[in-house]
């Protein structure tokens, strides 16, 4: 049995701590936050090796996850369908995998409030320096600390996120506020639309009272819309909120300014299939988030090792950022079971999952590319995607994944 140490207690966190402490050894989950995270987040998309992670760290297999749907569907601008794919999928929200995932979580393994300062290593283990004075012990470190990670940082400085040159705009809308024709042609689908230049995407939850139960009015539909907006003024203008405080590393839903929702809204209104903009319009608190690229060229010093977004962060256009950090999570109990709590287990863990983690997010940057194309007419760009091949190459299982017409520029199809 050996002590590990979980830096950041979101969903990467919380899977690699309950794999562990199955496997014998004494886990602590350290957590910055000074309250339980629950009731934050939106729509997480599932796969199969999801799934596994999940049940693996101690989630019933058979407990609901979300909402199945059993297809995609394009909206063109005037809400009448242009392409359709049968894709079935199950649509989590980030609050129930967090709900399920502290729940498999023994009592006393997770300290809230307790923000990691620094990592030091010294035979035989490594000391995690809390912020406020504290030290832990440890024979592995396992950072799990998210996209602006403390511990990646004080590792590997020079490794930081790089913008993309567009924002998601996000929110959950309860379904018993919207139109019944809104309802019925989107609230069974995967849903898609396409402006020039941009993206709007959506798929139905659980509502906040976790109901999925379909005609019940009791679920949520989440969306996020692509937008261009370049770095400098444009990004800092979304990222301020409306008293002016400029929030740079990302800026939190409630503070988004609603000078920019009132905006967002009207080009909602012009640009959008009327289901979304209705969607948008009702959404009580829309937030954005600017979209980056993280690729860390190691993810394990000795004793301390980096998992999910800490490690790699891939656009959501793939759909896989918890389900990476899953599979982060179950390599490195792997290579742990097989090594012992060593460096070389952890050397053996960056081994399996160095190279799959980068080549996700190389995935994602080839299908968000042409959102970066801003001007200019965006059929003609290179990396322009029909809306077929959106359907068919968003958030998918990665087993169907398929580079060679991804690489290619497939023609607009109409579809039935
Ligand atoms: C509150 C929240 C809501 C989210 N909602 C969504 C969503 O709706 N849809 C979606 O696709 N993705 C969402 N994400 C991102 C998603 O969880 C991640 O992409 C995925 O789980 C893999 O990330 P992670 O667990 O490795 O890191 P993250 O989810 O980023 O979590 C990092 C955790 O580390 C903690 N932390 C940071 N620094 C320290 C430190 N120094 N000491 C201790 N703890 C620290 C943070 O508080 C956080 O809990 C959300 C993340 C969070 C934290």
């Amino acid at each position: 049995m050996a002590r590990i140490l979980v830096v950041g207690g979101s969903l990467g966190g919380l899977m690699a701590a309950n794999l562990l402490l199955r496997a014998g050894h004494e886990v602590q989950l350290l957590e910055r936050s000074r309250h339980s995270l629950s009731g934050r987040g939106a729509g997480i998309v599932t796969h199969d090796s999801l799934r596994t992670a999940l049940h693996a760290a101690g989630v019933a297999a058979e407990a609901p996850l979300g909402v199945a749907v059993g297809s995609r569907v394009a909206l063109d601008p005037q809400g009448q369908v242009l392409c359709r794919w049968d894709y079935p999928q199950v649509l989590a929200s980030w609050g129930r995998l967090y709900e399920l995932l502290l729940q498999a979580l023994p009592a006393g393994r997770c300290r809230f409030g307790a923000p990691v300062a620094a990592v030091e290593q010294g035979e035989p283990g490594v000391t995690a320096r809390l912020a406020d004075g504290q030290s832990l012990q440890a024979d592995l470190l396992v950072a799990a600390d998210g996209l602006r990670s403390t511990v990646r940082a004080q590792l590997a400085p020079a490794v930081q996120p790089a913008y993309a040159g567009y924002v998601a705009w996000r929110g959950l809308c309860d379904e018993g506020c919207l139109s019944r024709h809104t309802r019925q042609t989107l609230f069974g689908h995967f849903g898609f639309g396409l402006p020039e230049g941009e993206q709007m995407l959506g798929y139905p939850v659980a509502g906040g009272g976790g109901g999925v139960r379909a005609g019940a009015g009791e679920r949520a539909w989440n969306f996020v819309w692509y937008r261009p907006a370049a770095a400098g003024p444009e990004l800092a203008a979304l990222l301020t909120d409306a008293d002016g405080l400029h929030h740079p590393e990302g800026i939190a839903p409630q503070q988004v300014s609603w000078r920019q929702i009132a905006a967002m809204r009207a080009a909602a209104r012009e640009r959008l299939a009327p289901q979304f903009a209705e969607i948008v319009e009702k959404t009580a608190q829309p937030f954005v988030q600017p979209i980056v690229d993280l690729v860390s060229p190691r993810m394990a010093w000795g004793r301390v090792a980096l998992l999910g977004d800490a490690a790699m962060v891939a656009r959501p256009h793939v759909g896989l950022g918890v389900t990476k950090a899953g599979d982060d999570a179950l390599a490195l109990a792997e290579s742990i079971a097989a090594l012992g709590a060593t460096p070389a287990a952890l050397a053996r863990y960056e081994a399996r999952r160095l190279a799959a983690g980068a080549a996700v997010v190389e995935r994602s940057r080839r299908l968000g590319a042409y959102l970066q194309a801003r001007g200019g007419a965006p059929s003609r760009h290179p990396h322009e995607r029909s809306a077929e091949a959106v359907l068919r190459q968003t958030a998918i299982d990665p087993r169907l994944f398929d580079p060679e017409s991804e690489r290619s520029t497939p023609e607009a199809t109409a579809a039935p």
